[in-house]
């Protein structure tokens, strides 16, 4: 066991001897040359920040395109320093990525000559593949009718959504699968027809509800399975039922307000098992599924023998990975937002790559070091083509120039991201002031709403109350005062599903969803039951006020 003190935040951190067999088993040999990665520097936190402040889904510009100077939506603002191309042109094979190439200046740091070539190298606007009616949606892949919604895969009609896959008519949710219907709704999958359910599956018609599974017509309740007619954990008849929500107004603000004070009255005195793991084996962290040997990971899927993983789909013998997967995705380290990656390391954004190291936003490229924007690309270093045997022989000189100063085995460093840390997921899952991240040397694009509120305009209290010209205002977020509108497609989809326009800007809408979710970090406790010895490592920190109960607790009081 090492124990490490965080190069950024000072934080100790300890490193077992599983995890320095799991480094030298990723460590990647080039021709005859190993290529042996030390153990990180960085905390977990500092390094899940490191990638993820390279991944901008939620920020969108209107913007020329710097190839045929049509209007195009993208993830890079018109004042940005990098070229932006339409997606058809970017994919396009009317440039040439290796015109972009250069020397390795054995006189520089790599990341900084690598800083350069990437400024020069065209970026694509957004990753939207095959959209139908979707302009506004960005890390999406065959979604149709959908709008300001990110991380989303086979859909129809999301809006204003995060991490939703095969799904329909979704407003307001994050981390939802095969629902419909659904506003306001986290960490669900089989749900329908209903509003403000969390870590729920198997639902239709529920409201205001936490740990429901199996359930229907329900209200307020928390923890319940296979139950029908109840408010509050009370049983009631159909009948009675059928009455008493009757006196619920899921259409006025106010009331609603009131109901979400009573969810979150309802959550903080139920008792709470202490990861939302489901069929894992030998794992820790939290909204695991399907994994073994998955340790210190959140939002792991179908992973085995991987470490510090966050939001990994099917990842195996890896490590410090976020948002990568699919099939073969093996052996892979420092990696993030990467489909199909194999044997890839310190890479950012690079699809269907493999045996390759720095690359950022790469496609189809194998045995690549330092490359960007490169489609098809083989022994190219910083875009420039050499042969099999000059790259395995430049490679290895490279990383021990690398290590001479400082940068072998450290992924690129934020300084030199393409985005302001406030317009990547680093700041959704880990947020920072502006002083700070600053103070860092890192970037901040400060926002610009170019709307003008309606003057006097009240938001009627009741959904009932709204009339089809509401499209036409402009309302200030009661929180962070940002002017919004909304769109027909979500009026439309208000007024049916009886729920109030909301008061607040979608982004802190976004917000205050993340914050129901415990934050990803794992803190070592004992089970609150009394008489109970257990222990384990669990998200909700020492100071929640929640009772956390080990498994079998959990299975004893709660199902
Ligand atoms: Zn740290
Ligand atoms: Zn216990």
């Amino acid at each position: 066991m090492q124990k490490n003190n965080c190069k950024l935040c000072g934080e100790e951190f300890l490193i077992d001897d599983e995890e320095l067999a799991l480094l030298d088993k990723l460590s990647p040999t080039v021709g005859s040359v190993k290529l042996t990665i030390p153990p990180p520097t960085h905390c977990f936190t500092c390094r899940s920040k490191r990638r993820l402040g390279w991944r901008n889904e939620r920020s969108l510009y209107n913007r020329k395109s710097d190839k045929s100077g049509n209007d195009i939506v993208s993830m890079y603002p018109q004042d940005s320093e990098y070229p932006v191309y339409s997606s058809d042109e970017w994919y396009a094979d009317d440039w040439d990525d290796k015109s972009y190439g250069r020397d390795f200046d054995f006189s520089r740091p790599f990341f900084e000559q690598f800083a350069e070539l990437n400024a020069k190298t065209p970026k694509v606007a957004l990753l939207n593949n095959n959209p139908e009616n979707s302009d506004y949606i960005n890390r999406a892949e065959g979604n149709k009718n959908s709008y300001m919604s990110f991380d989303l895969g086979w859909n129809d009609s999301i809006l204003y959504s995060r991490s939703v896959y095969n799904s329909d008519n979704l407003t307001d949710c994050t981390f939802c699968r095969k629902s419909s219907f659904c506003y306001e709704c986290i960490d669900c999958e089989n749900v329908t027809n209903s509003a403000h359910c969390i870590n729920s599956t198997d639902l239709s018609g529920c409201n205001f509800c936490y740990n429901l599974h199996g359930c229907h017509d329900c209200a307020l309740c928390t923890n319940l399975f296979n139950k029908n007619f109840c408010i509050e954990n009370k049983q009631y008849s159909k009948e009675e039922y059928t009455e008493k929500i009757k006196e619920f107004d899921f259409g006025s603000k106010q009331k609603v307000e009131d109901y979400k004070k009573r969810l979150s009255e309802n959550m903080r005195s139920c008792v709470h098992r202490f990861a939302n793991n489901l069929k894992c084996e030998n794992c820790t962290g939290d909204y695991l599924e399907n994994c073994k040997n998955v340790k210190y990971s959140f939002g792991a899927k179908n992973s085995e023998n991987c470490r510090y993983m966050i939001d990994p789909e099917r990842g195996k013998d890896s490590m410090n990975d976020c948002s990568s997967g699919g099939d073969g995705a093996e052996l892979n380290y420092e990696i993030i937002g990467s489909g199909w990656p194999y044997n890839m390391k310190f890479s950012n954004a690079s699809w269907h790559c493999s045996d390759s190291l720095y690359l950022c936003f790469c496609q189809n490229c194998k045995n690549c070091f330092g490359c960007s924007n490169m489609k098809r690309a083989e022994y190219c270093i910083m875009n420039k083509q050499y042969s099999k045997d000059e790259y395995e022989k430049l490679v290895p000189k490279i990383v021990e120039h690398m290590k001479s100063i400082g940068e072998w085995g450290e992924f690129f460093p934020l300084d030199i991201s393409e985005f302001g840390y406030n317009e990547t997921v680093a700041n959704e899952y880990f947020p920072m002031d502006k002083k700070d991240v600053l103070k860092n040397g890192w970037k901040w694009r400060d926002k610009v709403d170019n709307l003008i509120p309606t003057s006097d305009f009240q938001v009627p209290d009741n959904i009932r109350d709204v009339k089809d010209d509401m499209i036409e205002k402009v309302l200030v977020c009661e929180i962070t005062k940002r002017p919004y509108k909304i769109q027909g497609q979500e009026l439309a989809f208000y007024m049916k599903q009886n729920i109030p326009i909301p008061h607040k800007h979608p982004d802190q809408r976004h917000h205050e969803r993340l914050q129901l979710r415990n934050a990803p970090k794992l803190y070592h406790r004992k089970c609150m039951n009394d008489g109970c010895n257990n222990e384990f490592e669990t998200t909700y920190s020492p100071d929640r006020p929640e009772k956390v109960y080990c498994e079998k607790c959990y299975q004893d009081n709660v199902i």
